[in-house]
């Protein structure tokens, strides 16, 4: 037997995959897992295309064994195997992947299962393991080969015997360092966590020997742990799955399943795109605002899934932050991965799903609004602020996005309304869109400043958050009719009021006047005669951009 050395520069490029490029260790049992599913997809892609070879998905698994004493973790596949040349050639030199040559020679363009790409995921097995041995036979093959290394020093491969084609990868794990558990890797329940969460929507099964708890056989109440079979992993997942076998409730036990919140969600959205970037979606809107919505600790996002491995737990650039509610996953096929498939190319395809995934969420919400809109208020009262900021932030980039999807409570009908409703309604001669700041609805309807506009029978806006008046002055009109407060010094109205009038009663007041602006100084600009009051005998008015109202919010902001 003889010993072949790995090239200088594998060595080196061993020796910084095993200690940088992977953040974590679990992750050598999701490319192992991967490996093994890529191995499977290779025997159906050829099945495919050879008429000799059927393909009978039942007995095609991937098993996870770990035995505690001997300190090993065996992952075994019924996939096509490898040769003594493919064992040299793809484990023997890093960075080769036999996986992306089989996606070219077969001419796959509908390969896009087969996971592998970077020839560098085998090895993150020695991240854990001390001795990495594989056994394989290849597909057409009467013999078996063993492949051995203990790392950076060089491989050996001998034949060796195996009845079935596959292979068969057994980790001798290491031993517990001061700063590392190892140990873990071969309990149980960890493993099969990892499998859960790395890998469960491989296409094949992934069995393990799980103990359970059972009744003794004839025993009514004694207790033995017996080892059984179990497959871990779901399979097909649910976004794989057509719309028209999923019910609300498949729905609605992912998000449970997947912890996206504890309440039941409001909205699932599905999408399944087959463009110029392939991607499947599930999206939900929560009912309820999360605990830590609020809170420095939240984190936007979604999971994202390349080719139903998951990639990333949280995918902020996904969504823009005024969806930033959204949760869910998104699962493509065309990513560009960078190497430790733990991060992303910043590139053409995600933004491309980015903006497909905003329209989407986009016409779901005004679909809501349009046909279900008690829903819709309820979403509302939850997450109408991050809307309004989301108009209000970035200058105002994303106004036309998001004001169809305003809502303030309207002094007409005494409910939450859209600006197009408000619009819809105005009698002709109305020029603006009149809005009244408050802390309540009750304190807004008893100001002053309305008693004119609303006498005029035009309807009010009640801006109650502190983030309206700032997100109205970003929209600045809409439907070509300018926002207008009912406490600005010309509201539009009084034009038709007779200015003589106004000008003999100035005259008549004058010394009052200036006796008030005297007492006042300069907390008041000027104090004139006004036709805006009703039943009140004085209001404030303010004639610059600034409202009053908005002036106390940023005097009450941290400088
Ligand atoms: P990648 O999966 O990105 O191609 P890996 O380093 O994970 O890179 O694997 C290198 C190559 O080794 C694979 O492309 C494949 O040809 C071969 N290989 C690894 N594991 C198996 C397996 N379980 N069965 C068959 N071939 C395998
Ligand atoms: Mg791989």
């Amino acid at each position: 037997m003889e010993t072949k050395q790995f090239k200088a520069e594998s060595k080196r490029i061993l020796d910084m995959m095993i200690h940088s490029i992977y953040t974590h260790h679990e992750i050598f049992l999701r490319e192992l897992i991967s490996n093994a599913s890529d191995a499977i997809d290779k025997i159906y892609y050829k099945a495919l295309t050879d008429e000799a070879l059927t393909f009978d998905k039942d007995s095609y698994y991937i098993k996870v064994a770990a035995d505690k004493e001997n300190r090993t973790l065996k992952i075994i596949d019924t996939g096509i195997g490898m040769t003594k040349e493919e064992m040299e050639n793809n484990l023997g030199t890093i960075a080769k992947s036999g996986s992306l040559a089989f996606k070219s020679e077969n001419e796959l363009k509908d390969g896009y299962d087969i996971i592998g790409q970077f020839g560098v995921g085998f090895y993150s097995a020695f991240m854990v393991a001390d001795t990495v041995t594989v056994i394989s036979k290849a597909l057409g093959s009467n013999e078996a080969y063993k492949w051995e290394s203990e790392g950076a020093d060089g491989y050996t491969i001998a034949p060796c015997e195996k009845d079935s084609v596959g292979t068969e990868i057994i980790l001798t794990i290491k031993e517990n360092t001061e700063d590392e558990n190892y140990d873990e890797f071969l309990e149980e329940y960890r493993l099969k966590s990892i499998i859960k969460k790395y890998s469960d929507f491989i296409r094949y099964p992934i069995k393990m020997d799980v103990t359970s708890r059972k009744l003794k056989e004839g025993s009514e109440n004694e207790y033995e742990d017996v080892l059984e079979e179990q497959v871990i992993n779901s399979m097909v997942p649910i976004w794989r799955k057509n719309k028209q076998e999923l019910t609300q409730e498949d729905y609605d036990n992912f998000y449970a399943e997947k912890r996206y919140g504890f309440d039941k969600p409001l909205k699932s959205i599905h999408i399944s795109v087959d463009g110029a970037v392939r991607y499947n979606a599930i999206l939900y809107i929560p009912e309820k605002i999360p605990f830590d919505y609020y809170s420095q600790e939240y984190e936007k996002g979604l999971e994202l899934y390349s080719s139903g491995v998951l990639i990333m737990n949280k995918c902020a650039d996904l969504l823009p932050d005024y969806f930033s509610f959204v949760k869910g996953m998104v699962d493509s096929e065309d990513l560009s991965l960078n190497i430790s498939r733990e991060m992303l190319q910043h590139d053409r395809q995600l933004k491309l799903i980015a903006k497909n995934i905003n329209k989407k969420i986009k016409s779901e919400l005004q679909s809501l609004l349009k046909n279900e809109r008690d829903q819709y208020v309820e979403f509302y009262n939850s997450f109408g602020r991050q809307l309004k900021f989301g108009v209000y932030s970035d200058f105002g980039t994303h106004k036309e996005e998001l004001q169809d999807l305003l809502m303030f409570y309207s002094s007409k009908e005494k409910k939450l309304v859209t600006l197009d409703e408000y619009v819809s309604r105005m009698p002709e001669e109305q020029k603006y869109i009149y809005y009244a700041v408050g802390d309540t609805n009750e304190r807004i309807e008893k100001l002053p400043q309305t008693e004119l506009v609303a006498d005029k029978g035009y309807e009010i806006l009640y801006f109650t958050d502190d983030i309206d008046e700032f997100a109205i002055k970003m929209i600045m009109s809409y439907k070509e009719k300018e926002f207008k407060s009912v406490s600005s010094g010309d509201l539009g109205i009084e034009a038709d009021e007779s200015g003589k009038e106004t000008a003999a009663e100035e005259a008549e007041n004058k010394d009052l006047f200036e006796a008030m602006k005297e007492a006042l100084g300069d907390k008041v600009k000027a104090i004139r005669v006004s036709k805006r009051l009703k039943s009140h005998p004085v209001c404030l008015t303010a004639d610059g951009e600034v409202s009053i109202e908005m002036e106390k919010v940023l005097n009450a902001m941290p400088n």
